[in-house]
């Protein structure tokens, strides 16, 4: 019998014209047209674009050639299209980006497939945060990034072999932490990698963080690229941290629950939280297995801090919950509050303002690459669960339904529909 991994697999291989079954409810996804010479090889119709890096919230179909956008407008003959797919009663935006997740898959035990966690839930472009450092960042890219459907770039974690061993202590041996050898892998395997990453919590650094972040910050000035810097109970106070970071450097895992947050004893902001958000450092949810406690958020929220980037950190720990996909930490903006427009901006346009992807990413605008996701918002009443046992119910819960990738389309299985 096929395992659902292999089914999965087969799901996401398939090529456009072979992608037919959209869902039991929805009948056929993609039906060819009948037109001897079309004008578009796709023509996504009947749907809701939000495109919120161009103020797009409307009724618009969405026509692609040769794995490029070329226009967006009010009903496009389904005649003029090779193949058609309805997006009718669904949400079109551009391709869904997580701007944090491990995905350097059987390296280690908490990485996760691509694929089928990310192009099969949505999500078109992914950031690995440091599953590998300078001594992995070859094989991540011959062997991840060059399989994979999905569009992925990495981080270098400043320890040369990141997360991908799963030790604790992975910066007690500062031999391995080399800012030279970091900044010629990142030279060397550019476009690809987009920023450099440190993990600065008692249990990776000991006391070693602040040399740790040093070396980080050494490295990522030296090679012009951001730095990403996981919090969650760190060694030393968070302000000597933060403090050090730079306007366009990344503070991820913001809304942790765990002890030297981004809040004080009385649950207010830091001031030099604030004042790092004023001179340009943006924040990252980082989701993950430990990461996102729903009373800090909403601390948070009602102080009108909203993070940046809202990013899922897929790995092995997360995927059967409380994490699960991009689309179900994006769902727990929702009743935080946030309209669907602001939670799309977080996961489409705000990455390419992060990250230089060095291709226009996050926007449906004609002659962009045709990265597209179709999602369904469902209705009804849905349980909610934070990394700290917390619990929240909304009324709203975003489901992947289809990604296009560079004009081909991947019909989406979520683990609940
Ligand atoms: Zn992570």
């Amino acid at each position: 019998m096929m395992t659902r991994r292999q089914f999965s697999k087969l799901i996401v291989g398939s090529s456009l014209l072979a992608s037919v079954d959209f869902g039991e409810k929805s009948g056929p996804l993609a039906h060819p047209a009948q037109s001897a010479n079309p004008d578009y090889d796709l023509l996504i119709k009947g749907g809701t674009v939000i495109d919120p890096g161009q103020n797009l919230h409307a009724a618009l179909d969405v026509a692609v050639k040769n794995g490029k956008i070329v226009q967006l407008s009010p009903d496009i003959p389904a005649t003029r299209a090779r193949s058609v797919v309805s997006a009718k009663g669904k949400i079109v935006t551009p391709g869904l980006i997580d701007s944090h997740v491990h995905v350097f898959e059987s390296m280690g035990p908490i990485t996760v497939n691509a694929d089928l966690y990310c192009l099969n839930r949505g999500v078109t472009t992914v950031v690995d945060t440091g599953s590998t450092g300078y001594a992995g960042i070859a094989a991540f890219k011959k062997y991840v990034i060059g399989s994979s459907a999905t569009r992925i770039y990495a981080l270098l974690d400043i320890n040369g072999f990141g997360v991908m061993m799963g030790l604790a202590g992975e910066y007690g041996n500062l031999n391995w932490v080399n800012p030279q050898s970091t900044v010629r892998a990142a030279e060397e395997n550019k476009p690809e990698v987009v920023g450099i990453k440190c993990r600065l919590s008692r249990e990776t650094t000991g006391p070693n963080d602040l040399e740790v972040l040093k070396r980080a910050l050494d490295a990522a000035e030296t090679s012009r690229l951001p730095l990403m810097v996981h919090i969650g109970d760190s060694y030393s106070p968070l302000p000597e941290i933060v403090k050090q970071m730079r306007k366009g450097d990344v503070l991820t895992h913001c809304f942790n629950g765990r002890p030297n947050g981004i809040l004080d004893a009385n649950g207010k902001l830091l001031p030099v939280v604030l004042d790092a958000r004023e001179r340009g450092v943006f924040f990252d949810l980082g989701h993950g297995s430990n990461s996102f406690d729903f009373d800090v958020a909403e601390k948070c929220m009602q102080q009108n801090f909203i993070p940046d980037t809202i990013s899922s950190d897929l790995a092995t720990t997360s995927i059967n919950g409380p994490t699960f996909d991009l689309v179900t930490t994006a769902s727990k903006f929702l009743l935080l509050g946030l309209t669907l427009d602001q939670v799309i901006e977080r996961v489409t346009v705000r990455p390419t303002r992060v990250f230089n992807f060095g291709v226009e990413l996050g926007s449906l605008r004609p002659g962009t690459v045709a990265d597209i996701s179709i999602i369904e918002v469902r209705e009804g009443s849905f349980v909610f669960d934070d990394t700290d046992g917390k619990k929240r119910t909304g009324r709203q819960k975003l489901q992947s339904v289809a990604a296009i990738r560079a004009g081909r389309l991947y019909v989406n299985r979520s683990e609940d529909s």
